[in-house]
Order: structure tokens, then C-alpha cells, then sequence
């Protein structure tokens, strides 16, 4: 009976024996048989992946299991042999060229007629190569996330508005400040079009607009917008709304950071009307003081009093300084508020200049100003602020220039438009100064040091009227050589022509 037993016993594993051999030829995978609790290892074939074991073996358990997963792996193999069933398992493996690698491992119980565990048969795929790409992945969605968590924190404690639309513009990101304004959750907001999360029609449809421009052009664009606020009143924010570009270079969703500027707009306010409030208060007193200079200058003159007709007259010109000054600031306070209106009229531009030109020149000594030959220009623009835009560009080149040297004018047409340069033979001005000094209040530190007064608001006055007119101002300069400043007016009927040309 018992040799009947341990026969069939045997004929079975001799049986299984040879199934296993035929499996190591039909697969390229680890294939391996352990004694029924697993404490030896009678045999593994290792597919070019384990080292193999032709002998049985106790040591299995170090030869082939990376240390870390060794506890797991003995705990998978207790239950399995508790239960009877299949062991199953993707662990780590030291790999035959003793590098660390993965296996998906399966190994089923053979049961004798009793139902007792005769034998494990097991097979391990090596998965090294997908868990690699797993860990990989893993990797970046730890790194993503915690980039997540990063921008979040940032986003979630700045005052600023930050948003980002998908080129639909639909709102896919809103930053807690934004919620809180518009007074909703993230269910409610996130996913909605500007419409629905209460921007009137006008604004949203601005956005819009604004969103399909950056799509097609790529580039970030900023403005300026003023709405009332449910609870604050009226506010003005500035925003900037930012391509976010994916791989193909396509605008895959728009970036947007909004920034309550109210305040800043009230201060500037309140500093624009105290300037405008000043120079009128100016005025009045210096007008009075201008007349009673003339009136003494001429009764200076009846009583051929040569010293106080000289010294009257230099009060006269300083006075013509001091009312220049307080002008500018007018200017600058009526352009803010939109209050400059041009009054269009067809002149001859180099007539024009030829005019202010002859004025300037009664009043300079210290400048040889040459003036090229001027064609005739017919623009349709605003006489006299024209007029002060060249004034202040030559009065400029006469400041910011050694007396002595020369000044060059010139007038000439390109593409429908006119284009009056003024050059100097100053100190120059640094690329850094060049895009910046057409700004308001904006004043080269050099000049400060030089002590040449200024308030820095000529150039921004000049840009702004220029701009009105829809010409360009700018300025070219080689330090140490000089500096040309250019202006261009569309000449008279002659933008149709450039824009056609364009
Ligand atoms: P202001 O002359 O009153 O300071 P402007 O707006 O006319 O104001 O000029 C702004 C700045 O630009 C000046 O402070 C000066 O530094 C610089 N600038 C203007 N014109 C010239 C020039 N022709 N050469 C060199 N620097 C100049």
C-alpha cells in the first residue's frame, strides 16, 4: 500500500518532471518547481534571465529575491500554501548578471488523491523592461504633482487673479482669489465660458477676441479694463493673457493673471489733478507778472534805461520758460483725461518746419542748425501741435548738445507717410534710455547729473500726439556721436496707399 502510494507518488514527479522539460522548450520564460512547503528549490530553469539551478537548493530565497521584497514574498508563499492555491506575485530578482529585475510569478500546487501538496510548478515572466517604463511614469506623476501642489500654493496666495482657458474659452483653472471674487465654487466656475460665470456680453466677447489673437499670433497681450464690481464698486484691473505652447508648437490653452490696479489708478489720478490743479493756479499770477515785465520793459525803454531793458528782458524770456513749463504739465493732465482733441487742417509740413525753424534760430546762438532742402508735404494733421512736436524735438537737440555743433533737419516722404528727423551732435543716449524715453516723467539719469533741467514729459507729450495722428516717433543714437529723433504723419490721402501696399 505504501509502496503503491510513494510509486504513484513518484511516477507522478517523475511525470512532472517531464511536463517541466517540456515547458523550458516551449517558453522563454523562468520556469521553476519547489518542494511542497518551499523550502527547497528542486529545480529552475532561468531563460537566459535567472541563473539556473539544476540541483535542488535551500538558498533560493537569497540566491533570486532582491532583499527588499523577500519578506513579501515569503508571506505570498504561506498563504498560498495555506490555502492551497496559486502563488502569485510581481517582485524584484537578482537577475543572472546579478542586476536587479522584475518577474510576474506564478506557481500552482500539484496535489496528490489526498489532496495534499505534492510539488510547486512555477512560472516568471520578466517584466523588468514594463516596470521600468511603470517607475518612469510613476516618477513624472510624482514630479507633475508635486509641481501641481507647488503652483498651487503660489496661485492659491497671491492676491492676483490667475486663470487658464482652453482655446474654447473655457475656463479650466481659477485660482482662489478669482472663485472668491465672482463668489462660486470651483464646481461651479471651472469648465463655464466667461458668459457664465457673469461677464456681461461685451466683456466676455472681448476676452474672446483677445484669446483668438493669441492663438494666431503666439504672443502675450495685456489691457487694461474697468467693471463694476458686486460689492467694490467700479475697479480697474490690468491683465495679461499668455499662449501656453504645446510640443507642436500649437496654443494648446491661455494663461491669464489679473491685477486690481484701482488704487493705483486713484493715486495716479489724484496726482494728475493736483499737477493740473497747480498749473492752472500758476497761471493766473505769472500772466500778470508777464504784463507788468512788458509794460516796465517798455517804460525801461521810453527812459533809455539800457541795464533794466536788458535785465527786463531776461525776466521776459525765463517768464516765457516758466509758462512753457506749466503748459506741458496742462498738456499732460488734458491728454490723461482724453481731453485733447486734434483739429485737423492740410498744411504744407515743410512750411511748417521752415516756420519754427526761423523762430527757434532768432532765439539760438549756440547751434548752427542746417536745415535740408524741404519738399513740399501736404499732410492733414493739427498745425500747431505739430508744430510743437518739432519745437520740442529741436529744442531738445539744442539742450542736449555742446553749443558749437551742428543740428540737421530734414523732411522727406516714404510709403505714404512723412518722416522729419532732427539730429544732433550730443553725448548720444544708451540703447537701454532709447525705447524708454518717450514715457512719462521719464528722464536720462545723465541728465539729471548734468544738472540740465527737465521734467522728462517733452517726449511724452511729442509720442502722444504723434500717436493721435497715427504717425510713429522714435529715436536712433550712437553714444558719443549723437542722437536723430524721427517723427512720421501720414501724408494727406496717402495712408489709403499704405495701408493698400500692405
Ligand atoms: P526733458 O528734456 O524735460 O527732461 P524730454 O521728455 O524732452 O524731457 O526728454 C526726456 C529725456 O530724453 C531727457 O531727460 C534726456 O535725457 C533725453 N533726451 C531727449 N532728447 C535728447 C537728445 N537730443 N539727446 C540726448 N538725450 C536726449
Amino acid at each position: 500500500m505504501i509502496d503503491n502510494l510513494s510509486g504513484s507518488i513518484n511516477k507522478r514527479v517523475s511525470e512532472s518532471e517531464e511536463r517541466f522539460r517540456a515547458l523550458v522548450t516551449a517558453t522563454s520564460d523562468v520556469v521553476y518547481r519547489m518542494s511542497p512547503d518551499w523550502s527547497v528549490m528542486w529545480q529552475l530553469d532561468g531563460g537566459g534571465f535567472l541563473s539556473d539551478t539544476g540541483e535542488p537548493i535551500t538558498d533560493w530565497l537569497q540566491k533570486y529575491i532582491h532583499p527588499i521584497d523577500q519578506e513579501m514574498v515569503k508571506a505570498a508563499i504561506a498563504d498560498a500554501i495555506a490555502g492551497k492555491h496559486m502563488f502569485e506575485l510581481e517582485h524584484r530578482v537578482l537577475q543572472a548578471d546579478g542586476s536587479i529585475g522584475w518577474t510576474s510569478s506564478k506557481a500552482v500546487p500539484i496535489l496528490d488523491d489526498h489532496g495534499n501538496i505534492i510539488e510547486w510548478f512555477g512560472a516568471a515572466s520578466d517584466v523588468t523592461g514594463r516596470k521600468r517604463t511603470e517607475e518612469a511614469l510613476q516618477k513624472a506623476r510624482d514630479e507633475a504633482e508635486q509641481r501641481k501642489r507647488l503652483y498651487e500654493i503660489v496661485t492659491a496666495n497671491t492676491p492676483d487673479l490667475v486663470y487658464v482657458f482652453d482655446p474654447a474659452y473655457i475656463f479650466t483653472y481659477a485660482n482662489p482669489a478669482l472663485l472668491t471674487m465672482w463668489g462660486k465654487s470651483w464646481d461651479e466656475a471651472v469648465g463655464k465660458r466667461l458668459s457664465e460665470n457673469g461677464y456681461e456680453p461685451w466683456h466676455a466677447e472681448m476676452h474672446e477676441r483677445e484669446i483668438d489673437q493669441v492663438i494666431s499670433t503666439k504672443k502675450p497681450i495685456r489691457g487694461e479694463v474697468a467693471f463694476p464690481h458686486a460689492t467694490l464698486g467700479r475697479r480697474v484691473y490690468d491683465y495679461i493673457f499668455s499662449p501656453v505652447i504645446n510640443a507642436d508648437g500649437n496654443v494648446e490653452a491661455i494663461a491669464g493673471t489679473t491685477r486690481d490696479i484701482t488704487e493705483l489708478k486713484e493715486n495716479e489720478q489724484r496726482k494728475n489733478d493736483f499737477i493740473s490743479m497747480v498749473s492752472h493756479e500758476l497761471k493766473t499770477p505769472l500772466t500778470s507778472v508777464i504784463s507788468y515785465v512788458q509794460v516796465a520793459r517798455k517804460r525801461a525803454a521810453q527812459e533809455n534805461d539800457a541795464v533794466a531793458v536788458g535785465m527786463l528782458e531776461r525776466a521776459g524770456k525765463q517768464l516765457a520758460k516758466m509758462t512753457r513749463m506749466i503748459n506741458g504739465f496742462l498738456n499732460v493732465s488734458r491728454l490723461e483725461s482724453g481731453r485733447v482733441m486734434i483739429d485737423h487742417q492740410v498744411f504744407d509740413l515743410s512750411e511748417l518746419i521752415k516756420e519754427v525753424e526761423e523762430e527757434a534760430t532768432a532765439t539760438i546762438s549756440s547751434h548752427t542748425v542746417v536745415l535740408a532742402p524741404l519738399p513740399q508735404v501736404l499732410v492733414n494733421a493739427d498745425r500747431e501741435k505739430v508744430g510743437q512736436v518739432f519745437n520740442n524735438l529741436l529744442s531738445n537737440a539744442v539742450k542736449y548738445s555742446p553749443s558749437g555743433s551742428n543740428i540737421y533737419i530734414a523732411c522727406t516722404t516714404r510709403d505714404g507717410y512723412a518722416e522729419v528727423s532732427v539730429r544732433d551732435e550730443g553725448t548720444g543716449i544708451s540703447q537701454e534710455d532709447l525705447p524708454r524715453l518717450f514715457e512719462r516723467y521719464y528722464r536720462v539719469k545723465e541728465a539729471e547729473a548734468n544738472h540740465i533741467a527737465g521734467f522728462g514729459i517733452g517726449l511724452y507729450l511729442c509720442a502722444e500726439i504723434v500717436k493721435l495722428h497715427g504717425g510713429e516717433i522714435w529715436a536712433e543714437s550712437r553714444p558719443g556721436e549723437g542722437s536723430t529723433f524721427f517723427f512720421t504723419l501720414p501724408v494727406d490721402g496717402g495712408v489709403e496707399a499704405v495701408y493698400k501696399h500692405k
